[in-house]
């Protein structure tokens, strides 16, 4: 089937080496999923999961038994006391916004311990200028930079916290940057170093594309709130909007008051029909983020091969599900792009081409063949056209697709003469 898709023998051959290579990581990931799975089914058992959960509410939302009830079963699998899971968190920053907006007051201060946060967080901290941003309402920032070798800079943080810091904001994933991913064990030793500092503070874990790859998450360390979107893992690609806040029935509470109103909190919000997928999503996300990890795991590896350097490189331990490539040459990355979108199933047929996007001060190309628009749990890649050229992908619903996929990027620089097989 490879052969008659169009990828070299040569490259079926090496990848099917690979794979083999890769044996022991793939199972240690395969028991993670195990584990993750029992912890989800668990959750859904505990709260008597039933046919009654799935119907659609309209309106207001009142009494709503299902929604309510996938809240339980976050909450039970992050083991917190209450969970915010809705599709009326529009995506991972929305998530990010209510839960850092809900805990802030005019006067206080966001401290970020770990270097600078996501993109799309600059605007709503307003680190760039922007209507609406938490420095409009008198909201301070400060961020403390990582160590050069990558871990947290503890007296530096020390001496960042103050009578004004009321919340701690920590980014789990390296995103598009290129410092190291944090394990939940790595963040619960930071949070536990912050409280021992000023216990009242609130820690706020961004865990996006981190769920489910390790057994644990940030909030069996300590986390007060722990968020991320429904387009990425725990949406396991049937999610089609949504996000999640999981932590303290307090902070849950302020998070329901900033995203409806105070006084309605989390007694409203229809559901209009989206919980089974949102539902059945969270049971299939443990070994959906399994393909996706595999396949960031095999594209290391294989890349490695072809005399690349990577980030994580193959041989790292994972925390989260993203992969870069240092392609070192707009046609490299331009051919990788290519070769991934012709292997997706939506879209295949279509080429993407670098582009100027709003944000960016280089065009930037995209590929994304997905059944959900933008759902970056399935196989996508991305990268701005400016030295060194990395592309950064992540997803893979299926292994299977995942393993095409990255062959069919790698056949695509083979066949421009951009890489040779050694
Ligand atoms: C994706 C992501 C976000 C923002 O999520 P969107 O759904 O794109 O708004 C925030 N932080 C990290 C680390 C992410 O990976």
């Amino acid at each position: 089937m490879y052969t008659e898709l169009g990828i070299s023998d040569a490259l079926v051959k090496l990848g099917n080496e690979i794979e083999s290579g890769l044996q022991e990581r793939f199972s240690e990931i395969d028991r993670t999923a195990e584990y993750n799975q029992l912890k989800v089914l668990n959750a859904m058992q505990k709260n008597r999961l039933q046919e009654a959960h799935f119907q659609p509410s309209t309106g207001y939302g009142y009494n709503d038994i299902g929604r309510e009830t996938l809240e339980k079963i976050y909450a039970d699998t992050f083991h917190t006391e209450a969970a915010l899971v809705r599709p009326q968190i529009t995506c991972g920053t929305h998530a990010l916004t209510v839960a850092l907006f809900s805990s802030v007051r005019p006067g206080d201060e966001i401290l970020s311990p770990v270097g600078h946060p996501y993109d799309t967080l600059e605007e709503v901290i307003g680190i760039r200028e922007s209507k609406g941003s938490l420095k409009e309402w008198g909201v301070s920032y400060r961020e403390v930079p990582l160590k050069a070798d990558g871990s947290f800079d503890y007296e530096a943080i020390r001496q960042a916290i103050h009578e004004k810091t009321k919340l701690v904001e920590i980014q789990r994933s390296k995103g598009y940057l290129s410092r190291k991913t944090f394990s939940p064990e790595e963040i619960g030793e930071l949070i536990g170093f912050i409280k021992g500092v000023k216990p009242d503070v609130i820690t706020l874990v961004d865990n996006c594309y981190g769920e489910f790859v390790d057994r644990n998450e940030p909030s069996d360390f300590g986390a007060d709130m722990t968020v991320g979107s429904l387009i990425k893992n725990p949406g396991g690609g049937l999610s089609r909007t949504g996000g999640y806040i999981a932590g303290t029935k307090e902070c849950v509470e302020q998070c329901a008051r900033r995203l409806t109103s105070p006084g309605l909190g989390g007694e409203v919000g229809a559901n209009l029909g989206v919980l089974p997928e949102m539902i059945q999503g969270f049971f299939l996300a443990p070994t959906v983020t399994a393909s996706a990890l595999k396949t960031a795991l095999f594209s290391a590896a294989l890349f490695e091969r072809l005399g690349f350097e990577t980030f994580p490189d193959s041989s790292a331990l994972r925390h989260d599900i993203i992969q870069a490539v240092r392609l070192g040459n707009a046609e490299a990355l331009i051919a990788f792009c290519k070769g991934i979108q012709a292997a997706s199933p939506v879209d295949s047929f279509v080429t993407p081409e670098p582009w100027d996007m709003p944000g960016y001060d280089v065009p930037v190309i995209m590929a994304a063949g997905t059944f959900v628009s933008g759902a970056s749990i399935e196989l996508s890649a991305d990268g701005p056209l400016r030295d060194p050229y990395n592309v950064y992908f992540q997803g893979g619903l299926t292994y299977f697709h995942g393993k095409f996929g990255i062959l069919s990027a790698a056949n695509e620089l083979l066949r421009r003469g951009l890489v040779k097989l050694q």
